[in-house]
């Protein structure tokens, strides 16, 4: 059984994310999208909601399934008995980081493989910072992100009009 593991903040899930792991589904026998604790980042969502936002948007996907971790990465995959990590590349802003980061896991652990995935042109400039940027300024998300984040993001973010 082949299974690989998409860590990320999800902060909160966008379109990108679903692509990228959409595509993945089809290459391995089980997905897992594993959220990341990441309480230095100070996310919008608990780490329960994004779980849950994960969960609501993945529910169509038979080898899809969400899971939190608060852990080194590497050490999530071996218990997960998982053979690679997903990450998404967008553009080359995204490269050296995703580079360091991949290099590092596989000095970490030597078995543990990277692979980068491309999503569908419209999303490459599609991230969870901006989509929040967007939903706080009362702006137009339903094309970036699934119903379900579109209304936790109103829910969260809702202000008065100014
Ligand atoms: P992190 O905080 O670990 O960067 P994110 O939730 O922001 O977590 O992203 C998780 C992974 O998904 C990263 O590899 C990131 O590059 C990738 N990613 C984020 N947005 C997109 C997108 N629009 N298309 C493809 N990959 C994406």
């Amino acid at each position: 059984m082949r299974t690989v593991i998409y860590p990320g903040s999800f902060d909160p899930l966008t379109n990108g994310h679903l692509d990228v792991i959409q595509r993945a589904a089809k290459l391995f026998d089980q997905v897992i999208v594993a959220v990341a604790k990441n309480e230095s980042k100070t996310p919008l969502f608990a780490l329960e909601e994004r779980l849950q936002l994960v969960n609501a948007s993945i529910a169509h996907l038979a080898n899809v399934r969400a899971d939190a971790f608060d852990c080194l990465l590497v050490d999530y995959v071996e218990r997960q008995s998982a053979q690679a990590i997903i990450r998404g590349l967008r553009a080359v802003s995204d490269f050296e980081f995703e580079f360091q980061l991949a290099l590092m896991n596989r000095k970490l652990n030597e078995r543990i493989e990277t692979i980068f995935m491309m999503p569908k042109d419209t999303y490459t400039f599609l991230s969870s910072r901006i989509v929040k940027e967007i939903a706080r300024l009362g702006g137009d998300v339903s094309s970036f992100v699934p119903p379900v984040v579109q209304s936790a993001l109103k829910s969260r973010l809702a202000r008065p009009a100014a």
